[in-house]
């Protein structure tokens, strides 16, 4: 995995339960695997050992998880698919709260830690919380003053076109797979200078447009676009109304990657392609100002920082500071 154990904050827990006996078991949540010799074991018992959390805790980020096969995981109640490995993986939005819990509870047979507890007791040894606290992100606000309301709203003509646009990306990102490639290293997708950031966002007359969701990369029409990880082509698309030229690519559990505005697709749905296969060529097509490659990370429907995937890449230095508000005459 890539986002390295620096990124990963060492914090340990350490939790005392009292029954039968004091059983102590050091969580090696937000911990290095370093830190997991260091797991005291149980008298009579198996180790048990907190999942491993590998990414950065702030919003926009896509986590990735280990834990013994057969644990089940669970964030702010809601059930996490784990492979038979023990591998899973969540992300957090934008504008994510900076609290969340991960609950996990250890399959059958390490209830038997503790023998002489009961049904219930065993039920509570078996199953721990831990609360994640995310970092707040800085996001870069452009206003833009005096812009013509047709570029404001899209046109009547094409409401029907956009939402059908949207229900096939929803779809593609809806998928479930048990695919692995979500575990592998990414890389960028493309060559080029980096032209918009995740988060950002424009205010036209006052109006918040949505935030920008991508890591734009600008080069000229016919750039190659590449695979950033493995996966398995979901939807293609020659020509969306704000979109373009648009692949999804499914990289298991929920991860997907977007690409747009492309100029052409070599890709067909269904089809597995491997980390720097060719997919696609950067291009101008749907609503742009210029030639470029927008590459977007979804875990499903939440919309994550791509960024936050590649391992060189400085988030903080890329993120531009412009706060101030413009003309659009100035904007163009
Ligand atoms: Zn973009």
């Amino acid at each position: 995995m890539i986002l390295t154990r620096i990124q990963v904050k060492t914090r340990c827990l350490a939790l005392v339960t009292g029954i039968a006996g004091i059983v102590a078991i050091s969580l090696s949540l937000l911990c290095s695997l370093s830190a997991l010799a260091q797991v005291p074991t149980l008298a009579d018992g198996p180790v048990l050992i907190g999942p491993v959390l590998d990414g950065k805790m702030t919003q926009g980020s896509l986590i990735r998880g280990k834990t013994e096969a057969g644990v089940k995981i669970w964030l702010n109640g809601k059930a996490i698919d784990v492979s038979e490995n023990g591998d899973f993986v969540f992300g957090f939005g934008r504008d994510a709260p900076l609290s969340h819990e991960l609950k996990w509870q250890y399959p059958a047979h390490s209830e038997n830690a503790n023998s002489a507890a009961s049904a219930k007791d065993k039920q509570s040894i078996a199953t721990f919380s831990k609360e994640l606290t995310l970092s707040k992100r800085e996001y870069d606000i452009d206003r833009i003053e005096g812009v013509e309301q047709k570029y404001v709203s899209p046109p009547e003509a094409v409401l029907a076109r956009i939402r059908q646009d949207n229900r096939e990306i929803a779809k593609a990102r809806r998928n479930q797979s048990q695919l692995k490639d979500f575990l592998s290293d990414f890389i960028l997708p493309a060559e080029g200078r980096i032209s918009g950031v995740y988060g950002s966002q424009r205010v036209f007359n006052g109006e918040p447009r949505r935030p920008h969701f991508g890591l734009d990369v600008a080069n000229k029409v016919g750039t190659p676009v590449i695979a950033p990880a493995g996966g398995i082509i979901t939807l293609t698309h020659p020509d969306m109304y704000y979109s373009g030229g648009t692949i999804i690519m499914d990289h298991g559990f929920g991860v997907s990657s977007t690409f747009i505005h492309l100029s052409k697709l070599d890709v067909e749905v269904g089809q597995r392609v491997e980390q720097g296969d060719k997919i696609g060529e950067i291009g101008a097509t749907g609503r742009v100002t210029g030639p470029h490659l927008d590459w977007r990370i979804n875990w499903y429907s939440e919309r994550l920082d791509p960024a936050l995937l590649l391992a060189d890449f400085d988030v903080d230095a890329n993120a531009k500071t412009n706060t101030g508000t413009k003309s659009a005459a100035s904007k163009k």
